[in-house]
């Protein structure tokens, strides 16, 4: 018996099912993942170019957002999807700094090949990666420096910093201005500590004008017109309601037939109907509202009734866009027009329309200590709006970051230099494998540097060099000037950014790496021919592969 099953294959997988084993498994994946840091590097820093991005319908995307790229690019392969997956949340967590936490996934794989060449074994190596990431945390966290909602110069450097060379420089010191503004008026505070909700900050695109034209309004721009030529164009002292069911009349339920059989019944039905329709314009008067905005619809006499009123409205209202009316005007929203009172109105200084390119817009501004506010984003083309707001939406992402946790460090490559050099000098204090493995990992912080340099079509060697010899008599912020190729001091030249952005990205990156690290076998069950190589014959590879 024994004897038969070892002549027979044992079949576990289901037909057309692939499998990867052992260094293949582990080639084939840093390969995918290094491919994916490679395409993005190119964009890197001031200098980084842009990437074109056409999707099947044609649509063109002009960025040099990491996490855009990616996005667009549909990743099929599972180890590339997770190094995705390391934008994402960067992405999430940060809003900024996609790029270098894609990038330094992609070293720390490469450097933890060369290691794997010399047979030492992964999990020492994971290990070591995961010492050296603990480690770089606390560096990082020692490094970095104060900063408060006061330092608003500092603040705006921030912003200018994430903004440096993309669609958003030309206007950027102005946009960096706005976007400081609209933060710390959007902000909490809880016991000393700052609680920024980024939603609260409203970017809307208006294709027109120039990227100077971008205004921050106090208030809330909705995508919307007032819904009846007789209502006022423009209302002063703005008393608000905010009401997210219908001003309709129900239609019933169930399925009822109404039968008529003499025209006066008819009219009995449409007066009845009127006259619900004029209740519900009634109650919403009672209330002493000259503003409506409703996330449901509106009926056409009620459209006519609340003119007739000079009451000014707009519905089909995103439910988001009501959240943030309710946040910037004081209202709250309702639900039940019998039960709305003036008490749960909400203020504005004046609600008008307002011509923005060739579109009506509603603008709710001068709201007192609006707790929501609206940047126009405005520009030549669709593409550049599109890429003013992700520039801005990097730019607040950073000051955001800045200000919650209350700590900076210095960009230009200044931090990464100054990180692997003291991760370095505790690679001392260890021995054998481990310490490979953290000095790897120390080596594959400096494609930050690197790469901010080559970018730059600089030459990365010499500068590199240059660059430690500063750190190393003790200039911690010491970086590349991109535009020069000159050492200089970043913190004198205001390239900061907030802590936030590199120790997320060192954990992201290196959680990823790891993972990727330790898988010696790959399963891909066979599903519809999904994933499968161009050129597999049907049904996969051959049993036993
Ligand atoms: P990411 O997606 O990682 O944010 P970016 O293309 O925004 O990528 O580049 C960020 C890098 O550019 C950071 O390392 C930052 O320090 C650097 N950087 C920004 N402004 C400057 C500047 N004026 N001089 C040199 N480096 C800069
Ligand atoms: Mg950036």
């Amino acid at each position: 018996m024994a004897e038969n099953n070892q002549m027979q294959p044992i079949f576990i997988l289901s037909e057309g099912s692939q499998r990867t084993t052992g260094k293949n498994a582990q080639r084939n994946n840093i390969m995918a993942a290094k491919l994916v840091a490679e395409t993005v590097r190119t964009t890197l820093g001031p200098k980084g170019m842009d990437k074109m991005l056409v999707d099947s319908l044609g649509d063109v995307i002009v960025t040099n957002d990491g996490v855009t790229i990616l996005d667009e690019m549909s990743i099929e392969h599972p180890a590339a999807k997770m190094i995705v997956e390391v934008a994402k949340t960067q992405e999430d967590e940060v809003g900024d700094g996609t790029t270098t936490a894609v990038v330094l996934a992609g070293e720390l794989l490469k450097n933890a090949e060369e290691l794997l060449e010399e047979n030492i074994h992964p999990t020492v190596i994971a290990k070591g990666y995961r010492i050296a990431a603990e480690k770089s945390h606390e560096i990082l966290n020692k490094i970095s420096e104060d900063i408060t909602e006061n330092d608003t110069e500092s603040l705006k450097h921030i912003a200018v910093t994430a903004m440096t060379g993309k669609g958003a420089e030309t206007a950027k010191e102005k946009l960096a201005e706005l976007c400081v503004t609209a933060l710390k008026q959007v902000m909490d505070k809880e016991k000393q500590k700052i609680i920024i909700s980024k939603e609260n900050i409203k970017l809307e695109k208006k294709v027109g004008g120039g990227i100077e034209d971008t205004e921050l309004v106090q208030g809330i721009i909705l995508d919307k017109e007032r819904v009846h030529s007789g209502m006022p164009l423009s209302v002063e002292n703005a008393k608000i309601l905010l009401l997210d069911s219908a001003v309709e009349v129900k239609s019933t339920e169930t399925d009822a037939k109404i039968q008529i059989t003499d025209p006066s019944q008819m009219q009995a039905f449409l007066d009845q109907e009127e006259h619900i329709i004029k209740e519900m314009v009634e109650d919403i008067a009672k209330t002493k509202a000259n503003v409506v905005f409703c996330q449901k619809g509106i009926d056409d006499m009620a459209q006519h009734f609340l003119a007739k009123k000079g009451i000014y409205a707009a519905r089909r209202v995103k439910k988001s866009d009501m959240e943030k009316l309710a946040r910037a005007t004081g209202a709250k929203v309702i639900t039940n027009l019998d039960d709305a009172s003036e008490s749960d109105l909400g203020k504005a200084g004046i609600v008008q329309e307002k011509k923005v390119g060739d579109e009506q817009m509603t603008y709710v501004e001068d709201c007192k200590e609006a707790k929501a506010v609206t940047i126009l984003i405005r520009g030549g083309t669709e593409h550049v709006v599109d890429e003013v707001k992700r520039a801005l939406e990097d730019a607040i992402g950073d000051v955001s970051a800045a200000l919650t946790t209350g700590k900076i460090v210095g960009g230009a490559g200044s931090t990464e230099i100054e990180l692997s050099k003291q991760l370095k000098e505790f690679s001392n204090s260890l021995s054998g494998r481990e310490q490979l493995a953290v000095e790897a990992f120390a080596d594959a912080i400096e494609i930050i540097p690197k790469t901010l340099a080559e970018n730059g079509g600089l030459d990365s060697i010499n500068i590199l060099t240059e660059l430690k010899a500063m750190h190393d008599k003790g200039k911690k912020w010491a970086g590349i000037d991109v535009f020069t190729g000159k050492i200089i001091d970043a913190w004198e030249s205001s390239v900061i950014e907030p802590l936030k952005i590199k120790t997320q990205a060192v954990q992201s990156a290196s959680e990823s790496a790891i993972m990727i690290l330790r898988i010696d076998d790959v399963i891909a069950s066979s599903g519809k021919g999904e994933g499968m190589p161009p050129g597999m014959p049907p049904g996969g590879m051959p049993p036993g592969y």
